[in-house]
């Protein structure tokens, strides 16, 4: 729990979103601007601030992360035509709102390279 991050606010509901999944360590809810048909932010409950923060004893969270990810991309249906997830990190990376998350992005091809 971090003051005045935006998601640790969704976690301890101060703030609302489309909850889609949840687990004990994570939480996944609906991006309030969507990039594709299906747009899923997943986090950890526990304030990690960026990629930078990760440690051999965060790390799980990761793979419970991807392991999410991977469930919900069945439950939405868009295992057999692809996906793609992205971490957005720092000011290069894009990232706006400094609480690790998952963008699970599906439902139409995606370019590449990302802008
Ligand atoms: P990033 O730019 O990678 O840090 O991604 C932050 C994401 O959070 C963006 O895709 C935003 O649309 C999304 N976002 C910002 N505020 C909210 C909110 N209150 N509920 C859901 N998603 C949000
Ligand atoms: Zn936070």
């Amino acid at each position: 729990m971090s003051n005045d991050c935006l998601f640790c606010e969704i976690i301890s509901s101060k703030i609302s979103a489309n909850i889609v999944d949840e687990t004990k360590n994570l939480l996944a809810f609906q991006d309030i601007n969507p990039q594709a048909p299906v747009h899923i932010l997943i986090i950890p409950k526990m304030h990690i601030a960026s990629c930078n923060d990760l440690n051999e004893n965060n790390i799980h969270y990761i793979s419970e992360m991807a392991l999410m990810a991977r469930r919900i991309s069945d439950a939405e249906n868009i295992l057999k035509h692809g996906y793609r997830w992205v971490i957005n990190t720092g000011n290069n990376g894009g990232q706006t709102v400094d609480h690790i998350h998952l963008h699970l992005l599906g439902g139409r091809n995606m370019a590449w390279p990302p802008g």
